[in-house]
Parts: C-alpha cells; sequence; structure tokens
C-alpha cells in the first residue's frame, strides 16, 4: 500500500560537531584533531583496561600537543568521587583538552570534567554506545543515576576508527551495538521526535542491522566494525535530539535500582517495548520494519536479536522478581507524555514481568478490549 506523509512541521536543533572515521583515523589525526580545537595540554582519560591503547595512541601526537596527565580511574556510571578525582587532575596538571579514549564510562567521566572545567573533548570512542556524540552527562551518588543535558560537554570532535573496536568481544558488541539500536527505536517516538532525528534514527537502524550480524560472522570484519561506528553515531544523534523514550526511562530505572548491565538491560528491554507501542505508532513501525528489511517490526527486531544472540531476560541479568512493581512505578513516574500509548502501572509490570522472565514480547492490546 502507498505510504502518505504527514505534513511536515518541525523545530530541530543541530548539534555541531566534527566527526571524522576511518580505520587508523585515531593513529593517523588524533594530534590534529586535538590542535584543531585549540588543545596542548591532553588530559587523558581511559579505564585501567585501555591504558595501553591510550598510551599508544597518544604517544606521538604531534610538536605542541603533549598528554600532561592520565587519568585511569574510569568506573561504569560516573561516580561523583570519580569525577572529583578528574576534575582535580585536570586542574592540577593544567590541562586544557580532554580525550577520552573508550567506551560510555570513559567518555562519561571526560564528560564530567568537562561540565565543570569547561575543557574541550576530541573523543575516541571504542565501543558503540554514543556517549560522545551527545550533550548529556550523567553522574552517580548512592547508587542514584542524576544525568542533566549542556552544551558544554558535547565533544568537539569526535575520532572513530573501528581498527580500535577489533577487540570489542563480539558480546559486547552485540549489546553495545543494541543499545545504539535502542536509541534509534526509542527516537522515533520520543519527545522531541521529529522528521530530521527519524531520519536519522532509520538510517542508524539500517547501518547496525547491517553491521551486527556481519561482526558476529566476524569480529575482524573493518567494514562490518565501520558500519556500527556509524551506526553507533546516528544512534546518538537522533536520541539527542529526540530526547529520552519511554525504552530509556525503563533501562535507568532498571538499571539506577539494581546495578544491572546498562547494554544487556537495553537488549533484553528494547523488544517488549516495540511490542508495547508499535500498533500506537504506526509511522516509526513502518520505518523500522523497512529499515530492517521486514514485513513487521517486532518480527524483525526479534530475528535480527535472535540471531545475535543477544540476551533476553532480565532475570539472568541480576533483576530481582520482587522488585517488578516497584520499579514499574517508577517507570510511571518518569514516563514522556508523549509516549504514543499511555503508560499505566499495570502496563508496565506486565512488561517488566515479560521481560524478567524473557517470554515472548507482547502488546497485550487484546487484553484490554
Ligand atoms: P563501558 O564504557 O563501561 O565499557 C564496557 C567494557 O568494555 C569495559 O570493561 C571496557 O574496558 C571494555 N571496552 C571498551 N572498549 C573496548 C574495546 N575496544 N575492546 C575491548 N574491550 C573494550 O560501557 P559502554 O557500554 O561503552 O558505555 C556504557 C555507559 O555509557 C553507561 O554508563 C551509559 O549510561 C553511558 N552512556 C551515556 C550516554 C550519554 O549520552 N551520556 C549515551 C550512551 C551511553
Amino acid at each position: 500500500m502507498a505510504h502518505t506523509p504527514a505534513p511536515l512541521r518541525f523545530e530541530h536543533d543541530a548539534l555541531a560537531q566534527r566527526i571524522v572515521l576511518a580505520p587508523g583515523a585515531a593513529r593517523e589525526s588524533l594530534g590534529r584533531e586535538i590542535a584543531a580545537v585549540g588543545g596542548t595540554r591532553v588530559l587523558l582519560v581511559v579505564s585501567e583496561a585501555e591504558a595501553d591503547l591510550g598510551a599508544r595512541l597518544t604517544a606521538d601526537l604531534g610538536p605542541d600537543v603533549t598528554v600532561v596527565a592520565t587519568f585511569t580511574g574510569v568506573r561504569p556510571h560516573v561516580p561523583v568521587e570519580v569525577a572529583e578525582a578528574a576534575r582535580e587532575l585536570a586542574r592540577s596538571s593544567g590541562a586544557d583538552v580532554v580525550v577520552p579514549v573508550g567506551g560510555g564510562s570513559t567518555t562519561g567521566t571526560a564528560k564530567a570534567v568537562t561540565l565543570t572545567e569547561h575543557l574541550p573533548i576530541v573523543a575516541v570512542p571504542t565501543t558503540y554506545a554514543g556517549s560522545e556524540a551527545t550533550p548529556v552527562w550523567g553522574l552517580t551518588e548512592h547508587h542514584r543515576k542524576t544525568t542533566g543535558t549542556d552544551p558544554v560537554v558535547l565533544p568537539r570532535t569526535i575520532v572513530y576508527d573501528p581498527e580500535l573496536t577489533m577487540t570489542l568481544p563480539v558480546g559486547l558488541s552485540v549489546s553495545s551495538g543494541l543499545n545504539a539500536l535502542a536509541h534509534c527505536v526509542d527516537s522515533l517516538w520520543a519527545p522531541k521526535a521529529d522528521p530530521i532525528n527519524a531520519a536519522i534514527a532509520t538510517e542508524g537502524i539500517r547501518a547496525l542491522a547491517a553491521g551486527l550480524p556481519a561482526v558476529v560472522a566476524d569480529a575482524g570484519d573493518v567494514e562490518a566494525r565501520d558500519r556500527c561506528l556509524y551506526g553507533a553515531y546516528l544512534s546518538a544523534a537522533s536520541f539527542a535530539s529526540a530526547g529520552s523514550g519511554l525504552h530509556h526511562k525503563i533501562c535507568h530505572v532498571l538499571g539506577g535500582a539494581h546495578d544491572l548491565p546498562h547494554a544487556d538491560t537495553h537488549a533484553v528491554v528494547l523488544p517488549h517495548v516495540l511490542a508495547f507501542n508499535a500498533a500506537a505508532a504506526p509511522e516509526a513501525a513502518r520505518r523500522i520494519a523497512e529499515a530492517l528489511g521486514a514485513d513487521d517490526a517486532l518480527d524483525g527486531l526479534l530475528a535480527l536479536t535472535r540471531g545475535l544472540g543477544a540476551p533476553d531476560n532480565l532475570r539472568d541479568l541480576g533483576m530481582p522478581e520482587d522488585a517488578i512493581a516497584t520499579d514499574a512505578q517508577a517507570v510511571v513516574d518518569a514516563a514522556p507524555p508523549s509516549n504514543p500509548r499511555p503508560v499505566r502501572a499495570e502496563d508496565v509490570e506486565r512488561l517488566l514481568r515479560t521481560a524478567w522472565a524473557g517470554q515472548a514480547p507482547t502488546a497485550d492490546i487484546e487484553e484490554r478490549r
């Protein structure tokens, strides 16, 4: 059936960033990119696990750029004491630019520095989390994660180098990539969804749906790694523009309450939110299906996630069953009013129970009639 596009009426703020993507880009052009934002004294932010990689990439940044300090105390979800230690190092070393080399936790630590120290960031991502393309920061205190948006934390430049992701284990590539896919899907019904971020999100779904199965087939496939990084950027750009939809609110509540692994939680929850929203968001469902090359959005997503061997239940991730009702209420309190379907506690409880047990995602619409 021919699809009739809706009339165009929107307001869209585009984010200004320079994005470089090429195999070997971090090795070959990082120094140049740092100098281009006016950086001369680098605070390298890197986790212990990526410390050697960070040191190698920054060993020779050219005549005008030097690493003056390295912060390796990165921890997931950026605890406030970690942020404060990194800021102190930035101040005491006289750094004038922050260069995170690593995943979302590392980029998040660099953002925490910049939030107070206002230094430019040149980000070198090594996962598909996408934090590098958003102005969103997050800090955790007493097991509670606070997030905020501030244009100052948006990295000025991103250097995507697929060679750096070759060591990312297939399981982590899949969960991180599905986290990115979740950004794309959720963007389609998020509070500030518009035709531009929908186009970005749709291309992101296409790129990830092509790249991730190819990475699973051959973890050393550079072109597949390219597609995944490209998809990761698009996912974050669409999410940064459209805002957090229901899916992210659910993952945020679960992650914060039970310290669940971030990316795996996204991988499990996404099909359930899609099942919940699809009938009430036909244009989003059409786009998702088309981008996945499927007749139906949910069928396409499930075929992809199952083919990738993605985790499919919250129980195995460590979520306690007796927390479901409390979590459901917290989700209702946080749910965006713009969600295409009303978000009621009993619906979320059913959704969480289904996701917890790893049962087939359902819209449960029949039951309601
Ligand atoms: P992560 O940064 O914690 O990294 C996960 C693991 O992967 C770590 O053990 C790390 O050492 C390892 N790793 C990273 N790169 C590797 C590589 N190339 N090879 C081998 N191992 C590698 O996790 P993540 O999934 O990248 O990021 C998750 C965090 O990012 C969460 O805290 C999430 O809230 C945040 N995030 C923030 C935004 C935002 O806009 N602010 C967006 C997305 C995610």
